[in-house]
């Protein structure tokens, strides 16, 4: 289903027409020299929106918080000394108050605002009537709907210049990412609101310095519009996130490395070559999909089998079994250990539902039920 948003062109002097739109600045504002100095030094690279966290939002209390409204001042030297745009974080009417007396241009919903419905609706609400152009971060949950929801109450308030920041979702547990990019959410979002721009936040997934080029990379081969990428002069003594943060030097080296690829396929060669391939891929779905509905029939008839003798679904030794062999096969094969183990949990889900099923159903002999396609046996 499409969401109808009223949307007006994100633009700062065709910047957007220029991908990658890129935001760059510190996590947090800490001084008036840090602030200057790094946007100094940006600029000289060519970025023209100066980011800068002025409340911080810690998930635990007695670490750095921000500097506050003070901040908001060196805010306003970047933009009038250094003829930068400057965007930071707002999650309260204050903040918004405050952010629009010193004419700051971008503001953006953080994720654990963009969760809290009650706080989103409050800052849309004080901004009626207000043009300015609002980002708003994905909620630390993986909810699409929470996050158009907040896209939703902005746009219900009169604001039309809007774009979301995907920043990845928290996860339970160690990762390999600080917040897991789930990419098939934001590419869900720009399904359902194609006009809507999406900016990839390549430090706040990542957590460190080493993963940023793939995430970006990644980011611009979905076609996202932009970037929003910390950094600072001295990141290693940052005073929040200090791991993931990078020297304006450092930025210029990875946005050069980019590789944009463009989404109009213009040669008729390549088209077709790209038709037939798609093709191909189309066949093995259909085969995929024969295959999942005949091993659903299967898992039927052993949840017959299983109620007949009054034993559990569930068991774990022949799962964890499965899982393993499934994993080193995966690995020959060239597939990742987190994609097959996704996967077979799906499949096993999938399973246990279809025989949960069958062991709570009043028919004892399914099969006759049973339909197994016959290309595949
Ligand atoms: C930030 O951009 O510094 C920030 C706090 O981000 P998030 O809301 O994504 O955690
Ligand atoms: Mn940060």
């Amino acid at each position: 289903m499409g969401i109808d948003l009223k949307l007006e062109p994100f633009e700062f002097e065709g910047l957007l027409n220029k991908r990658p739109l890129i935001l760059a600045g510190p996590c947090s504002a800490e001084s008036e020299e840090q602030v200057m100095e790094t946007a100094r030094q940006l600029k000289q690279y060519g970025i023209k929106i100066f980011r800068a966290g002025i409340w911080k939002p810690r998930t635990r209390p007695n670490s750095f918080e921000g500097v506050g409204s003070k901040g908001l001042t060196w805010l306003r030297h970047v933009k009038e000394e250094l003829g930068m745009y400057t965007s930071t974080e707002v999650a309260n009417v204050k903040h918004v108050y405050d952010a629009l007396k010193a004419g700051v241009d971008i503001l953006w919903l953080g994720a654990r605002t963009t969760a809290n419905p009650f706080a989103v609706q409050e800052i849309a609400d004080a901004l009626h009537g207000v043009d300015i152009p609002v980002m708003v971060k994905n909620p630390v949950n993986p909810d699409p709907e929470l996050w158009i929801g907040a896209l939703e109450r902005l746009n219900n308030t009169g604001i039309t210049k809007l774009a979301a920041i995907h920043r990845g979702f928290s996860i339970y547990g160690k990762s390999f990412y600080r917040n897991h990019p789930q990419w098939q959410i934001p590419i869900e979002l720009k399904r359902r609101i194609p006009g809507l721009p999406i900016i990839t936040d390549p430090s706040h997934i990542c957590g460190n310095r080493e993963l940023l080029f793939e995430i970006s990379q990644k980011a611009m081969d979905l076609n996202f519009e932009g970037l929003i990428i910390e950094t600072h002069i001295d990141p290693d003594n940052a005073w929040s996130d200090a791991q993931q943060q990078i020297t304006p030097q450092v930025l210029n080296d990875l946005l050069n490395s980019l590789v944009l690829r463009s989404e109009n396929v213009e040669s008729a060669v390549l088209m077709t070559t790209l038709e037939e391939l798609r093709g191909e891929i189309d066949k093995f779905d259909d085969q995929l999909m024969k295959i999942l509905e005949c091993r659903m029939s299967i898992s039927r008839k052993i949840g017959e089998h299983k109620k007949q003798n009054n034993i559990t679904i569930l068991q774990t030794s022949r799962w964890d079994e499965l899982l393993r062999r499934r994993i080193e096969e995966g690995e020959r094969k060239g597939l990742g250990e987190e994609f097959i183990v996704k996967l077979f949990r799906a499949i096993h889900q999938e399973s246990i539902n279809h025989q949960t099923k069958v062991m709570n159903s009043k028919d004892v002999d399914l099969d006759s039920k049973i339909a197994y396609p016959t290309e595949i046996l």
